[in-house]
């Protein structure tokens, strides 16, 4: 993470690669520039609209961390992403599954866009595990995994669903934005296509829109056209910026994991909160999966006020003072949102008394979370008896 994507070719002297602004790459002569149209390769000037060494070196550093990957496409978000991920793949007819505990414009996107280019969506149990394929139709040709759900937090048996997938010929997709390579290995547990909203950890700091996708041979080249046929590019400056965000990345999970699970503790004790949906923790769907398959969590989760309704719930979150209310997450800021995902549910009924908040633990004092968070119970009480 720290040497990864630096080539000396495109730092020179100085440690990070230059933010490279261009559109039009000059060429010595025509014969290179004929060249350069033939040839299309990776890392290789041709125009802006392919990048320059500030996005060739952060694609590559990304690469470089998915063992088994054959590159990098970045895209301008994470949902651009997860879009173009998906076009890359699929055609008219086709069917693709999802779980139903997708990112929501995830399932917006499938819903209206890929239904417009005669592409079907079915959802499953994020739980199904390798009876994923009793699900299977001739038409299916993607699955899309998210593990674990990023408001729910439900823990997906991907080697098994991805397993049944390749028996049965579908390319499987993962949005992988909670636990980036570093806490799962997506191609290494059977993924085909590893996608990251990199808005989130990798930039880590909240101030850049990214995404960026991750495949082996099979589909790089085909990923990689679309790509540059939907004319996706991200401006070097960001590119740089998420580069920048990388090199901390270990430190700055590390640090998330740390308090996450400190302040996950403690709200257990509390007599206000009832289920934690966090991976390491038993309450949580797949609890088990996680510990067999990641090498850690992050610093996203959500909890259950068990007696709470939307007015106390919007109590405890306003007087709150370290937790800004808004949305991403994967920053170095603590964020509190309310969530209520039966909203976001087809396949599956998604029940629980009272309500939810979701909280990203940034990187400030949990010591200092937690007294914040004991202002909020305050609020809640208070507001709970009248
Ligand atoms: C935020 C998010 C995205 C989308 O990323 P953007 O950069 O905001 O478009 C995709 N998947 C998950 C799980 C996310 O949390």
């Amino acid at each position: 993470m720290v040497t990864a994507g630096r080539q000396k070719s495109w730092t020179g002297a100085v440690v990070n690669p230059p933010v490279w602004r261009a559109s039009t790459h000059l060429y010595n002569n025509v014969a290179e520039l004929r060249e350069g149209v033939k040839s299309n390769e990776d890392g290789r000037f041709f125009y802006g609209r392919r990048g320059s060494p500030t996005q060739w070196s952060l694609a590559d550093a990304l690469t470089e961390m998915e063992p088994g990957a054959a590159g990098t496409m970045l895209y301008p978000s994470g949902v651009a992403a997860i879009a173009c991920a998906m076009l890359a793949v699929l055609k008219p007819g086709d069917e693709i599954l999802l779980t139903d505990s997708s990112y929501d414009p995830s399932r917006s996107y499938a819903d209206a866009f890929l239904k417009r280019m005669g592409i079907t969506a079915r959802y499953y149990d994020p739980m199904i595990g390798s009876a994923i394929n009793t699900v299977f139709t001739e038409k299916t040709k993607a699955i899309l995994l998210e593990s674990p759900g990023s408001l729910t937090f439900e823990v997906q048996d991907v080697p098994a669903i991805c397993q049944a997938a390749k028996e049965a010929g579908i390319v499987s997709l993962l949005d992988n934005t909670w636990a980036t390579s570093r806490f799962f290995a997506a191609l290494e547990n059977g993924v085909d296509i590893s996608i990251l909203a990199a808005t989130k950890y990798i930039v880590g700091h909240s101030d850049v829109m990214m995404g960026a996708v991750t495949t082996h041979d099979k589909y790089w080249t085909r990923l990689r056209r679309t790509a540059q046929q939907l004319g996706q590019v991200v401006s070097p400056d960001d590119a740089y910026l998420a580069a920048r965000g990388l090199r901390t990345l270990e430190v700055r999970l590390k640090q998330h994991e740390a308090s996450a699970l400190q302040i996950a503790h403690w709200l257990k004790s509390r007599p206000e909160v009832g289920a934690i949906l966090h991976p390491a923790f038993s309450d949580c769907p797949g609890h088990e999966i996680w510990k067999r398959d990641f090498k850690g969590s992050s610093g996203l989760f959500s909890f259950q006020l068990t007696n709470g309704d939307e007015e106390s719930r919007a109590a405890f979150i306003d007087a709150l003072d370290l937790f800004g209310i808004g949305y991403s997450w994967g920053g170095f800021e603590s964020l509190a949102l309310p969530i209520d995902p039966a909203k976001y549910r087809t396949a599956t009924d998604w029940r629980m008394d009272g309500v939810l908040v979701r909280l990203n633990i940034g990187l400030e004092d949990p010591d200092d979370l937690i007294a914040d968070l004991a202002k909020g119970f305050e609020h809640y009480n208070s507001a709970n008896k009248c």
